[in-house]
């Protein structure tokens, strides 16, 4: 049976990406390979909204995050890590393994830092040289505020690096505007390119501290990586099929045009978030990213059974709460420009099938009918 996936990530990806990594792989040594990754450059630029070095890398998304640490950062140096999630605290944990003096601050699984708070950690507990945060954190749904947080960390100097791994091209990210020194992101989220690329942007201001960084890298060095690129290459050999298919991917974001992009999931998570609600159901996230809805169980209804239910019956595969959330909520995600509100009915469908075989009390049809009227309503 064809399974259809709601995960988020790794997104589907589209044909057109698809036909252009079956192309026949370039030399990375070539001029032809020096314009792809020129032409990859400025259109990783346009997403990230920055006049900034955007840098790939040959990596997963949390080798970007290691490159950011390793190379900014120095051991011992006094920094705030963010954890409200998983992903945030993938942050603490790098930040254990270089030998940083970090400071966490565990915000509650499903709630979004509180700026107001960072403000005054910074000013009591500082000076920090860097704030380590999270853009849209896919474990928990949650949407930090990047701009806010951004206005903060600027004003008391640090630096300030955010992981978008997730939220990057599906909600708003203006990383020069909002004060993001360093952001980055991987190829199989919002790009809808298979996994395998990560990308980080790189401010004036942290170039300096990496000239005076002292940990040592050499895979993920920033500075070796871009003196390649100021030549039009990669200091190793990169990807290059999976080059090919961002540059197409790129591309269509380009002809869609950013602020549609945002559309496109804003509009999926709207559509998401009626059918739920119609069914009675709550979302986890306390400020929901448009990049998933997370959907907290109703009393007696396991998650991780429901989930098993869905993907059996249905051909639907759904993420499940992570850690001590297992089974607590469920993870729907509508992740990349190419998903369409279409996609949203198939994933209710099959959570009403869910929900209804393991005995939860609804309206059959509610969450569809709820959603069908956002759709009529957002055309
Ligand atoms: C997916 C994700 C990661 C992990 O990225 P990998 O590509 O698996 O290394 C980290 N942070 C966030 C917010 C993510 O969504």
């Amino acid at each position: 049976m064809k399974v259809t996936n709601f995960a988020p990530g790794p997104t589907p990806v589209p044909d057109r990406v698809v036909r252009k990594m079956s192309e026949p792989v370039l030399t990375h040594r070539s001029s032809e390979f020096s314009g792809l990754l020129r032409q990859v450059t400025s259109g990783l630029q346009h997403v990230f909204q920055t006049e900034n070095d955007v840098l790939v890398l040959t990596a997963s998304g949390s080798g970007a995050m290691e490159a950011a640490v390793v190379n900014l950062l120095s051991p011992g140096d006094r920094v705030l890590a963010i954890s409200g999630g998983k992903f945030g605290s993938r942050w603490v944990e790098l930040c254990e393994t270089f030998g940083l003096d970090a400071l966490t601050l565990d915000v509650a699984w499903g709630k979004a830092a509180d700026p107001d708070e960072i403000d005054r950690i910074l000013a009591e507990r500082g000076p920090f040289e860097a704030v380590l945060a999270t853009h849209s954190e896919t474990s928990t749904g949650v949407l930090h505020d990047i701009e806010a947080l951004g206005n903060v960390v600027r004003g008391h100097g640090c630096y300030f690096v955010v992981d978008a791994i997730s939220g990057l091209g599906a909600n708003e990210l203006k990383t020069d505007e909002w004060h993001v020194d360093v952001a980055l992101t991987g190829s199989q989220k919002a790009l809808m390119v298979p996994p395998g690329l990560a990308f980080i942007s790189v401010s004036e201001r942290a170039w300096k501290g990496i000239e005076r960084n002292t940990l040592p890298s050499y895979y993920l060095n920033l500075k070796r990586a871009r003196d390649s690129f100021s030549k039009g290459l990669t200091p190793y050999t990169p990807a290059v099929s999976l080059l090919m298919g961002l540059a197409e991917s790129l591309r269509m974001m380009k002809e869609l045009g950013l602020e549609d992009i945002y559309r496109i999931h804003e509009r999926n998570a709207l559509v998401t978030r009626a059918g739920v609600a119609a069914l009675g159901l709550r979302v986890f996230a306390q400020r929901p990213s448009n990049v998933l809805t997370s959907v907290s169980m109703p009393p007696g209804i396991d998650g991780s059974e429901l989930l098993k239910t869905i993907k059996q019956d249905c051909g639907v595969t759904i993420a499940n709460g992570m850690e001590h959330f297992r089974g607590k909520y469920i993870r729907i995600a509508h992740l990349g420009y190419d998903i369409a509100p279409s996609d949203m009915l198939v994933a209710l469908s099959a959570l009403e099938h869910g929900l209804s075989r393991h005995g939860y009390a609804f309206e059959s049809g509610a969450g569809i009918a709820a959603a069908q009227r956002v759709i009529l309503e957002t055309g």
